[in-house]
């Protein structure tokens, strides 16, 4: 019995089922223990195997998302936040939008959670199977800008365009000289109809256009941004960093 558990083990791993090659012997065990039906042992080694898989599909797609760190939408506290509401954040939840191909921008001031809550859609897009990009607006401009020569940057632009949702975060963090406007549209022009984007801003789009240089391209740019979006501009005076810092003197000092 033990040789032929073996060879079963060896024949599972030659298929590519190396995780069901390592469980074997415990389903076995259980089968017997349990009085499986053959349909249920079967369903049990499938099961395991899937599992297994989706897993491993799931990190993977971790890895290529790229993200600065992890923060979940669950650790974003709503009522910090009065521009959004818990049924609001929970309708972005159910990533309609992303199945729509939707964009979305968010608008607001630094420390008023649009990195958090870009990186916590992303997140759980993953969790549910979708492929997500997360990138600075610096470092996709650099990309782009080496996409011809740097055989990394090809590569990272090449799992970017096959997401489901791209991140670009803190848009116009940066002024863009007129190649890398172009560049830019390129990318937008590609991603468009094809992927949901998610950019986040603390200009509106009134003022892209300056820091773009080119009004034209500018215009084409927010054409195929716009056609389907949803802007969420984050309030002013909700910024979570302020509010929450950590201060030298202690709370009562910063009133005296
Ligand atoms: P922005 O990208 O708008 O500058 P961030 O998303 O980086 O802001 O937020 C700054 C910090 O404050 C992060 O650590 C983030 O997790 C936290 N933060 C912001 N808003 C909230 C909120 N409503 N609930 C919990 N944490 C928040
Ligand atoms: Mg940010």
């Amino acid at each position: 019995m033990t040789g032929s558990v073996h060879t079963l083990q060896e024949r599972f791993r030659h298929l590519r089922m190396a995780e069901t090659a390592d469980e074997l012997p415990m389903l076995l065990r259980n089968a017997e223990k349990s009085s499986w039906t053959y349909l249920e042992f079967l369903q049990e080694l499938l099961g395991h195997e899937l599992k297994c898989r989706e897993k491993k599909n799931m990190e993977k797609r971790m890895k290529w998302a790229k993200f600065p760190y992890i923060k979940t939408l669950d650790e974003f506290i709503v009522e910090e936040q009065v521009s959004l509401s818990t049924r609001q954040l929970n309708q972005l939840r159910e990533l309609n939008w992303l199945e729509q191909q939707c964009n979305m921008i968010l608008l607001g001031p630094p420390g008023t959670g649009k990195t958090h809550i870009s990186i916590g859609l992303g997140y759980e897009a993953i969790q549910k199977g979708y492929k997500v990009s997360f990138s600075t607006m610096g470092e996709l401009v650099h990309l782009l800008k080496t996409e011809e020569y740097i055989r990394k940057s090809q590569m990272e632009l090449k799992r970017l365009k096959e997401a489901d949702l791209v991140i670009i975060d803190d848009l116009m963090y940066m002024a863009m000289d007129s190649r890398e406007a172009n560049l830019f549209f390129h990318l937008i022009n590609h991603l468009y109809e094809r992927s949901s984007i998610i950019l986040t801003s603390n200009k509106g789009p009134e003022q892209w256009g300056e820091l773009m240089g080119d009004q034209g391209i500018t215009t084409a740019i927010l054409d195929r941004l716009l056609h389907r979006v949803e802007v969420i501009q984050l309030n002013e005076n909700d910024s979570y960093r302020i509010k929450n810092r950590i201060t030298i003197f202690g709370k009562e000092s910063v009133q005296n």
